[in-house]
């Protein structure tokens, strides 16, 4: 399909638009080079190790990752450091993490004692010695050892550790992306974030090692970025500019970059479409998908999506729109591209509407 007008593709596919996310990330890399914080984007959203490459370039130290076989695939490529910002537990899941260390040089966050001392133990059997991250609890009520004695007592217990290093700590305020008084919702960001900085400093007078302060997602970073504490920012998904990020999260200065092509495979009314993709080929919570032109380049000014199921969308059409024939093909941009790309196997990468490369999504189903 290489060098094939987007129209050709068969359908539904998943196409990016490479001028657009080569922006996005030099966009993101720089707006962390100016706030002075390393970037360590979260790869959960697009799984491809040739991407992640892309951001080293583009000036990230690392990346981040949700899970264990998901991070794997990204030492496996060439990506050797990564944080899984996420809790591990089970022998083989701590097996491969020991494994990735001797290709690699992961990081692993905890919240508990328990999970530290059974990575310590692989670890020392092994061989080898891993990083680690304490993460906190910063307001969003998910998982992170509660701030104050209790994360006190976890960083002092974790640093006398074999086989693992302490090197900082961590913390997500996911609960304030879509706080939309911005006043508010950098105070509350503050708020959540001086969390850490308490914790940096006692571990700085206790003489227990943070060279790592990490946070920060798309819906968060324009903020966060800025609060001195902070040394690495996760955000991620930003590289996909999505709906939900500039609608819902107030971030700026990002576009859309992917698109799904889909097919009308049925009119049947004057007023309403239907496409070839659903449920099961996009994400339709969080924020929903767009349909804005056709893959010829017309634009659909007055079309919408009006219901979804398993494999169809339904779509309204306005006046403008009612020439929409069965076999014409349309553009719809997913809402929250993370937990849409894991639907597919492959992205198609095209510049100017024409496939320029094929980018395999190596981490799909990679979820142990
Ligand atoms: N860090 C963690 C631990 C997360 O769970 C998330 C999102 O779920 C992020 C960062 C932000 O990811 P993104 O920038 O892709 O929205």
């Amino acid at each position: 399909m290489i060098g094939r007008h987007l129209s050709e593709l068969d359908t539904p596919a998943l196409c990016i638009d490479l001028d657009v996310l080569d922006e996005n990330i030099r966009s993101m890399s720089k707006e962390m080079r100016d706030a002075g914080k390393a970037w360590r984007p979260h790869v959960k959203c697009h799984k491809v190790p040739e991407i992640a490459r892309q951001q080293l370039t583009s000036g990230a130290i690392g990346v981040t990752a949700a899970k264990s076989s998901e991070a794997e695939v990204f030492v496996e490529n060439q990506v050797s450091d990564v944080l899984i910002a996420n809790l591990i537990v089970g022998e083989q899941k701590l097996e491969r993490i020991a494994r990735m260390c001797r290709e690699g040089d992961p990081i692993v966050a905890c919240d508990h004692f328990v999970q530290a001392e059974r990575l310590s133990d692989v670890c020392r059997r092994s061989g080898v010695i891993c990083r680690v991250i304490v993460e906190l609890d910063i307001g969003m009520n998910r998982v992170g050892v509660r701030p104050g004695p209790d994360a006190e007592q976890l960083v002092r217990g974790i640093d006398r550790l074999q086989g693992i290093r302490l090197v900082g700590i961590m913390g997500y305020e996911g609960h304030l992306l879509t706080e939309s008084e911005t006043d508010r919702k950098r105070k509350r960001i503050e708020v959540a974030i001086s969390l850490l900085e308490r914790q940096r400093d006692r571990m700085i007078r206790d003489g227990i090692c943070c060279d790592i302060v990490s946070a920060g997602g798309t819906g968060s970073y324009q903020m966060t970025a800025h609060l001195p504490v902070v040394t690495e920012i996760q955000a991620g998904g930003g590289i996909f500019g999505d709906p939900f990020y500039s609608k819902m999260c107030g971030v700026t200065g990002l576009r859309p970059a992917l698109g799904i092509v889909a097919t009308v495979v049925s009119r049947p009314s004057l007023m309403q479409a239907v496409l070839d993709i659903g449920r099961k080929s996009i994400h339709t919570e969080i924020s929903p998908p767009e349909i804005s032109r056709m893959a010829n380049g017309k634009e659909l000014t007055d079309a919408s999506i009006n219901s979804f199921s398993a494999e169809h969308t339904v779509v309204e059409l306005g006046p403008e729109s009612r020439n929409l024939i069965i076999g014409d093909k349309v553009i719809v941009v997913p809402g929250y591209s993370d937990l849409t790309t894991l639907l597919y196997d492959q992205f198609y990468g095209l510049r100017d509407n024409f496939v320029e490369r094929i980018l395999p999504i190596v981490g799909r189903g990679k979820i142990q």
